[in-house]
């Protein structure tokens, strides 16, 4: 194949995606980037994410230009990048049990960093992935979308997120593919008090985001997620929230019911947990998340010409704040393969494969270590022996000792 030919189909517009096809126009070459969902943030999946140890990563991925706008998007604008200790607390005092620290990170929403990483992209929205074959001359990949039309490439990269349809091609069934529910009941929200006095307290003394554990196998959740206008205007403020416990994931309760649930599991809380979930306006929605895993393990990327990235590579619970950071270090190992495919340095089979023996294994260890950490911290008598406790945000390195298949139920 002539490196000019080199035609990469991406599926996929979450950041992964994004972020793959920012490297891949940089490096000049071609790629049509494809998204099931009619437009970017089109639905209400909102939550905020902390970028630490990847952050030099994303620097070099993106264009200079797309990189200058990082602090702006920033949940707290006022810190901006920034290095310090992330408050673990009590839940049911408030006392503070550790700080985990952290160097040169930052939080962002991921609505704004999806609107920041799709800046000066072709993203082909309503395109949702169906099938994928493969030319019999060896040479390439084609897609079918569920309106019928064919788009062919030289090589196809699955950013289709943690239910992957690239996964199930690669893995050669849906059930090798499939995830495993982690057995939590998550629920996000996006709230806003509409109150100067209420924004200002909750965020008194944590202010950018907090994490607390509750005795009664729970966590509550708090960051600010922006602020609309601007720091000086609390009463616009935004957060994130978000509150979670062990058990089952299939609940189909309304709103309102969500709402009310957590009210009363809030009133046992101790402050600033306490008043920062009793606050919410009752016109909150709760949102429910999936959480699920599938621990990386290898697959037939047909000599090169398939590949998975981000959570369709590795989705894992997310009480350790790492799967952003290995998508963003996913992209950064993929991007180096392709472009050393591009000058002739390598073919597209070795940078393939040279990628995949480097990040199957980091993201099976991560998987297997962030499962392992979620079902410590709703373990009271475990929280200060979890991961997160013990290695803090840092990525694994060697953590093999854990058997998650024996939790949770597939999904
Ligand atoms: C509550 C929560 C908090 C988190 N906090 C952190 C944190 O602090 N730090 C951190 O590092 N990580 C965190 N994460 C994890 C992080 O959000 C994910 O790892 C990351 O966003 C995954 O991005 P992605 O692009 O790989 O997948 P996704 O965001 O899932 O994007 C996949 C995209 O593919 C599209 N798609 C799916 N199927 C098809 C198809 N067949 N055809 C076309 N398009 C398709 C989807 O519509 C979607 O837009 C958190 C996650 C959650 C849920």
């Amino acid at each position: 194949m002539s490196t000019s030919d080199l035609h990469v189909i991406v599926i996929g517009a979450g950041i992964t995606g994004l972020i793959t096809c920012q490297g891949l126009k940089k490096a000049g070459i071609k790629y049509s980037l494809f998204e099931r969902d009619v437009s970017l943030n089109y639905r209400s999946n909102e939550w905020t994410m902390a970028i630490h140890w990847a952050l030099p990563l994303l620097k070099e991925i993106l264009p200079e230009e797309v990189y200058a706008n990082i602090p702006s998007i920033a949940c707290n604008p006022v810190l901006g990048i920034h290095s310090g200790l992330y408050p673990i607390i009590n839940g049911d005092t408030g006392d503070l049990i550790t700080g985990v620290p952290y160097q040169d990170g930052l939080r962002v929403p991921r609505s704004k960093m999806r609107e920041m990483c799709a800046e000066g992209l072709d993203v082909q929205y309503g395109k949702t992935l169906t099938d994928i074959s493969f030319n019999e001359s060896g040479n390439g990949v084609v897609a079918t979308f569920s309106d019928g039309t064919l788009v062919s490439g030289s090589m196809i990269i699955g950013t289709d997120g943690p239910r992957s349809r690239v996964r199930e091609t690669a893995m050669g069934s849906a059930e090798k593919a499939a995830v495993t529910k982690f057995p939590i009941f998550h629920t996000n929200m996006t709230v806003s008090y509409n109150d100067a006095e209420k924004a200002l307290e909750v965020r008194k003394k944590y202010p950018t985001s907090y994490l607390a554990l509750s005795q009664k196998s729970l966590h509550a959740f708090q960051s600010i997620s922006s602020m609309p206008d601007g720091p000086d205007h609390p009463e616009s403020w935004v957060f994130h929230m978000a509150m979670a416990w062990l058990g089952d994931s299939n609940n189909t309760m309304s709103y309102p019911e969500r709402l009310a649930l957590i009210k009363g599991k809030a009133a046992d809380l101790g402050e600033p947990a306490r008043s920062a979930f009793l606050w919410m306006p009752e016109e909150t929605k709760v949102h429910k998340a999936d959480i699920s895993y599938w621990i990386s393990q290898p697959w037939d990327n047909r000599d090169g010409k398939m590949t998975l990235v981000g959570d369709a590579a590795h989705p894992m619970p997310p009480y350790r704040g790492q799967g952003l950071n290995h998508c963003i270090c996913d992209v950064s190992h993929l991007l180096k393969g392709i472009v050393g495919v591009r000058d002739g340095n390598t073919t597209m089979v070795e940078a393939i494969n040279t990628y995949e023996a480097e990040m199957i294994p980091r993201g099976k260890e991560e998987v297997s270590c962030s499962v392992e950490n979620g079902m410590m911290l709703h373990d009271w008598n475990k929280i200060q022996e979890s991961p997160v406790f013990k290695r803090g945000f840092k990525p694994m390195d060697g953590h093999s000792n854990v058997k998650p298949e024996t939790v949770g139920a597939e999904a």
